[in-house]
């Protein structure tokens, strides 16, 4: 495969299929709340795949390895093809990226609700259980999970396994927060946001696991985040999909070049500050590295997040001098980034949109002034239009139909 200087390959999950299933433990949401409740999830029976995604900035074109291994080219574009309206694209969209890893993204570390366990170091069959707590925290290079246990300090229990306490009953059973100093809870940075907090399991992790009862979601046993149980059980809802691709182009949107910052307007400014604090948010990219089959190493990054991959493809348009605008098409108005010097609109067709709205009025007025009893070649000094393109546009049929629409 050809090298370029700005491709970076990652890891993202994906799964063949995805539907869009109700949280079914959810009390009736009112309808305007109905779709944080319905989820974006893996269809029965589809094959969870491991794919390698390439961050090119937009237009780069990259050639595949081979026809069977197609390139997926994670980039603004991709994000502003998809139509969030339509829930139909939204599942065709997963079906080729996979979910945007909201969890992964905004979550720091967590910490399950402790459990009575043999605890490190105890050799089985123990007759001692012990408040053990899974651990997981986010890495440079992906989840790493620990195991904790709490053996001494004055608010630890410890449990004899006898015939009093049996080993079958107590064995993975929740310890009471008054017999541990092991808490659960997460530590979560909401997306877009560089705040930081602590908060409970069930708000924080429970609301991406549709399919566990609420009741249980404090003391759930929630997978690994990146794990393999882990992408079959998590899900994103239709909201809070919604929410953060919008969050995300309105982000880059405010990174839209205002030209130099001493002229800028104060409004303009703050808007950019918003977008550079939010933009960042989003940037989690770690070197890593890939053993290839014969060896040698190839570079790989770690990210967060699919959404930490747009990031980047975003970071390498700016940091490679393009700069991010808006389309003068007034219809339009879509970000794009500009690829050429002085490039005002996002396709062609909008500026050819344009070019002939141009056209309809200079149309109108030519006609207008003609009616006036202007001789056309005072009309086509007036509009810097050619003589015969103006005699044309003024031109009429037998009829007096205008010959040009
Ligand atoms: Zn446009």
């Amino acid at each position: 495969m050809q090298k370029h200087g700005t491709e970076v390959t990652a890891k993202w999950y994906r799964f063949s299929d995805y539907t869009i299933l109700e949280d079914a433990w959810s009390p009736k949401a009112p309808p305007e709340m109905a779709d944080h409740y319905r989820f974006i999830r893996p269809s029965p029976n589809a094959r969870l795949e491991v794919y390698r995604p390439t961050v090119v900035p937009a237009g780069d074109v990259l050639p595949g390895d081979k026809a069977s291994d197609p390139i997926v080219a994670v980039n603004l574009e991709a994000l502003q093809e998809l139509d969030l309206e339509d829930e139909n694209a939204i599942l065709a969209w997963c079906r080729k990226f996979g979910l945007l890893g909201i969890l992964p993204h905004t979550t720091i570390s967590i910490r399950l609700a402790p459990r009575w366990l043999k605890g490190p170091g105890v050799d089985p069959p123990g007759h001692l259980l012990f408040p053990t707590q899974m651990q997981y925290f986010r890495t440079n290079t992906g989840w790493k999970a620990i195991e904790v246990s709490k053996l001494v300090g004055k608010e630890e229990c410890r449990i004899e396994v006898d015939e009093e306490y049996p080993y079958d009953d107590w064995y993975d059973r929740i310890v009471e927060p008054g017999d541990t100093s092991l808490r659960s809870g997460a530590v979560v940075t909401p997306l877009f946001s560089d705040h930081y907090e602590e908060m409970e399991l069930e708000r924080a992790i429970g609301r991406y696991f549709p399919s566990i009862p609420p009741e249980t979601r404090a003391a759930a046993k929630y997978p690994m985040p990146g794990s393999t149980d882990f992408w079959y059980q998590y899900g994103e809802s239709v909201a809070q999909f919604r929410h953060a691709v919008r969050g995300f182009k309105n982000a880059v949107e405010q990174l839209k070049n205002i030209g130099s910052l001493s002229d800028a307007p104060a409004d303009a400014l703050r808007s950019l500050s918003q977008g550079h604090a939010q933009f960042q948010s989003l940037l989690s990219a770690s070197p890593d590295i890939f053993v290839e089959p014969d060896g040698s190493f190839s570079p790989q990054w770690g990210f967060s997040s699919l959404l930490a991959m747009f990031a980047l493809s975003i970071w390498q348009y700016l940091i490679g001098g393009k700069s991010i605008r808006h389309c003068k098409q007034a219809r339009c108005r879509k970000i794009f980034v500009n690829k050429q010097h002085n490039q005002d609109y996002c396709s062609k067709k909008c500026r050819r949109t344009d070019e002939k709205a141009r056209q309809r009025r200079q149309i109108a007025e030519a006609r207008r002034l003609y009616h006036q009893g202007i001789p056309i070649e005072e009309i086509a000094e007036l509009l810097e239009t050619g003589l015969q393109q103006i005699s044309k546009w003024v031109e009429r049929t037998v009829e007096g139909q205008w010959r040009i629409r």
